[in-house]
């Protein structure tokens, strides 16, 4: 069985397509059939998907294609899609640990990202970028920083896809927290350099990158400014995100602040609507789920960030009941700030975290897992029409791993490994837009030695301007 598509300017499926994967054991498709193909092949024309089916069906036009990928050993799968992290946090790694969600944001993050220059902005999305390939990702949704630019170039260096965001705050001090000077904008400030970035970025890379608008987080932001900027997200035809629900702390100083809860408070304003992305959503009320399930406003697990620093998203998350509801729920890994930049452990992540809490081994099964890092993502990511799934005329974001590895054997079924044992050490081949970007953990577009060099450059400095060096220091006597 096998589907041919003709996309106009593109191959007609019947001649030899510009990429050919042929003999994947597995070639996991995340079609609206969620068909799985055994044995299974995908032809490449430019940066689109021609066709997907059984290699027997596809060879005889495609065999002749200029690169071939046997994909023994393989399971096949449309790349990742990585929905909340944040790129100028990854030269943070460390820098914050064991501090309180307040203590984590008003103490350490903001203040080091508030420092954050231009060329550290680079390395740090570089890092970033090199550590979501290596991993699977070709797409991810950058949480929003004040190295916007920084984070664009590095995707359109690279070849990922992602969107960006300028950040944007009005309220320098909430009952949460004081914001550090550069983050301290008005409101007409923040709508200002925003649309810029949007009217920047837009199409940029061949369409590789869309600007999104973004309200860092809901008590750090006036009415007039979430309103207007979701206004400005309906006219550019784009997204507008936000932190919410994420902790006791913001639920509370929210209640405070303006009498409603989050999701509340935003219904109020009327701004909830499908091109809405709320990241965490742990602490979200019986109540605001209806308001949530009708909007179409999309959401976020980041399961990691909420163990590193326990923000109380599982015991008090509600994920599984939303996505019964069909809310859409992507995946995140947030930062790397609270450790891992994996979204293959995240998938294990959110259904362990889940069975455990509610003491059921039937929530979150791995199909939904795997949805939520494929297909839920590109929804959340407002790119579904193009990514996401494996399927003739979808642009051709495809991941391979290597089943030739101790996590991933024995291998019954490929979904289960995926999910409960494997990480992203696995990935194998990385294709985005169709362009091979790592074959055989052979990176094709990332110097990865000058990064790691640059890297350490920037890291006393770092140390110095933030005065972290005592706090991070390892609590065992170093000689
Ligand atoms: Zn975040």
């Amino acid at each position: 069985m096998n589907t041919q598509f003709d996309p106009p300017m593109a191959n007609t499926g019947q001649n030899p397509a510009d990429i050919f994967i042929r003999n994947a054991d597995w070639l996991i498709t995340v079609d609206p059939q969620r068909r799985i193909f055994t044995d299974g092949a995908v032809a490449i024309s430019g940066d689109r998907i021609v066709a997907v089916g059984k290699t027997a069906d596809l060879e005889p036009h495609h065999s002749s294609a200029r690169i071939v990928i046997d994909a023994r050993n393989r399971v096949v799968l449309p790349g990742l899609i990585d929905c909340h992290i944040h790129t100028a946090f990854q030269l943070a790694r460390g820098l914050a640990d064991e501090v309180s969600a307040q203590k984590f944001l008003f103490e350490r993050m903001y203040p080091y990202e508030g420092l954050l220059s231009d060329e550290e902005g680079y390395w740090s999305a570089s890092l970033c970028v090199l550590e979501l390939l290596r991993n699977g990702v070709t797409t991810f949704i950058d949480a929003g920083n004040y190295t916007a630019a920084e984070t664009a170039r590095v995707v359109g260096e690279t070849g990922v896809r992602c969107a960006i965001a300028k950040s944007g705050m009005d309220i320098a001090k909430s009952s949460f927290g004081s914001l550090p000077e550069r983050f301290q904008e008005t409101t007409e400030r923040v709508l200002e350099t925003e649309e810029e970035t949007v009217k920047k970025w837009q199409g940029s890379y061949g369409g590789r990158v869309r600007p999104w608008f973004q309200f860092r987080g809901i008590p750090n932001s006036s009415d007039a400014l979430v309103t207007r900027l979701k206004e400005l997200a309906d006219k550019y035809h784009t997204g507008v995100q936000t932190h919410a629900c994420f902790s006791k702390e913001t639920v509370e100083a929210c209640k405070t602040q303006f009498g409603f809860t989050e999701i509340d408070r935003l219904r109020r304003l009327g701004v909830l609507g499908p091109n809405v992305l709320l990241v965490h959503a742990g602490w979200v009320s019986p109540h605001e789920f209806e308001c949530l399930r009708t909007s179409g406003a999309k959401l976020v697990a980041s399961p990691s960030s909420s163990l590193h620093n326990g923000y109380g998203n599982i015991v008090m998350g509600k994920i599984p009941e939303l996505l019964e509801m069909g809310v859409s729920v992507g995946l995140g890994s947030d930062h790397a700030s609270s450790g891992i930049v994996d979204l293959v452990q995240e998938m294990m992540l959110v259904t362990g975290v889940y069975k455990e809490t509610r003491m059921n081994t039937t929530v979150l099964p791995p199909e939904r897992v795997v949805e939520m890092a494929t297909i839920n993502g590109a929804r959340c990511a407002l790119w579904d029409d193009e990514i996401g799934s494996l399927e003739p005329g979808k642009k051709a974001d495809v991941v391979l791993f290597n089943t030739r590895t101790p996590q991933w054997q024995p291998l019954y079924n490929p979904l289960a490994n995926l999910v409960y044992s494997a990480n992203g050490s696995s990935v194998d081949t990385v294709i985005c837009d169709g362009k091979i970007l790592m074959q055989g953990r052979d990176l094709k577009t990332m110097n990865e030695d000058a990064i790691y060099r640059e890297v350490a450059r920037l890291i006393p400095g770092i140390l110095q301007k933030t005065k972290l060096e005592e706090k991070v220091r390892p609590k065992w006597p170093v000689l």
